[in-house]
């Protein structure tokens, strides 16, 4: 029986297949594993199976002993491991495509009606009490015949569009490379970033973490948006420079942003707290049962598939 390290707790269900394939090292406290624990407990393993929150960069890779062929990440993104390291050493490095795409695509919508409709402040308000209803009360953003622009129209990016659409939204997008026309259900490709956000009321990022887009949305590409535009981010936090996102904010370049993921969470920039039309939620993309057991099911059934055939469907590197 092969052994692996499971490095956050699982849904149960998902814990005991798991348990019923390998011999699994749980980890029953859901502790935030240190690196070096990380490389301690994997000491025996064959392979691991991470979540987003393991920082496996170099070093860590690089001291993980030699029995480790598969680091299966319970994540569609893989931002957190390092794919360089992982090759040097051999390592197979998966990921759960596909299973999460409806549930993230939900938050990335609900990121732009509470951004464009100041859900926020109309939260903060009702459970305030003393609202007063008028005609210009906490007036929002309308997304009916706005342009949206999505920054990585692959299968999350292509959801949130089906679901813009309906809503009345116009679809323009960036990607490295432009879609089928099948695939681009009649949004409008831009070959560059520049040209994507000055056509961008709002915009949603979908592009996955890289050296490529860190930082992509700067001080310099910030003023490429219209005046006014909604900025919402329900990839990675890595693609956004916060202090510049924040400034773009007071100056009011930036109407609202609706953020689902940040750099160094969960100790997000204080400067969104201080902003009302700023929607944020704690990384909730894939929180819904079917899709986190979906997503364990299918990061233990990569283990599986690599230890049978030393080959999987869902490899990255
Ligand atoms: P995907 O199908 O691989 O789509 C990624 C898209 O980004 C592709 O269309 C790709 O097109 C584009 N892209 C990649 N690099 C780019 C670059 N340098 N410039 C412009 N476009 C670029 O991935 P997905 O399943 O939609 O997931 C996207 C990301 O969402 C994940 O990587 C993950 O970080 C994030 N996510 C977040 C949550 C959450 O909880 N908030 C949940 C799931 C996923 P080209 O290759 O043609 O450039």
């Amino acid at each position: 029986m092969k052994k692996i390290l499971i490095t956050r707790r699982l849904l149960r269900a998902c814990e005991d297949k798991a348990e019923g394939i390998f011999e699994a090292n749980l980890n029953l406290n859901d502790e935030l594993y240190s690196q070096q624990k990380l490389v301690e407990l994997s000491e025996g393993c064959d392979g691991i199976l991470s979540s987003l929150t393991d920082k496996l960069d170099s070093e860590t890779i690089n001291k993980l002993p030699d029995s480790i062929k598969i680091i299966s990440n319970f994540a569609v993104g893989f931002g957190n491991i390092d794919l360089d390291a992982a090759n040097n050493r051999g390592i197979a490095v998966t990921n759960t495509p596909d299973v999460l795409t409806d549930a993230t695509a939900e938050i990335g919508i609900l990121l732009i009606l509470g951004a464009c409709r100041r859900a926020s402040e109309g939260i903060e308000s009702a459970r305030q009490g003393g609202w007063k209803w008028s005609a210009d009360y906490l007036i929002g953003k309308q997304l009916t015949g706005s342009r949206l622009g999505i920054l990585g129209m692959g299968r999350i990016g292509q959801k949130i569009a089906k679901i813009a659409k309906s809503l009345g939204m116009i679809i323009h997008y960036h990607n490295r490379s432009k879609l089928s026309e099948d695939k681009e259900q009649g949004a409008t490709y831009h070959d560059n970033l520049k040209s994507l956000l000055s056509v961008s009321d709002v915009l949603s990022v979908c592009c996955p973490a890289s050296k490529e887009t860190v930082d992509m949305i700067n001080k310099e590409t910030l003023e490429y948006l219209p005046k006014g535009a909604v900025v919402t981010n329900v990839a990675r936090g890595d693609i956004i420079e916060d202090e510049a996102m924040i400034d773009a904010l007071d100056r009011r370049k930036v109407y609202a942003v609706g953020l689902d993921v940040y750099k160094n969470e969960p100790n997000l920039n204080p400067g969104y707290l201080k902003h009302k039309s700023a929607f944020i939620l704690p990384h909730l993309g894939s929180a819904t049962k079917d899709t986190r057991t979906a997503m364990a099911n299918l990061a233990i059934d990569n283990l599986d598939e690599y230890f049978k055939t030393g080959n999987c469907k869902n490899k990255v590197n």
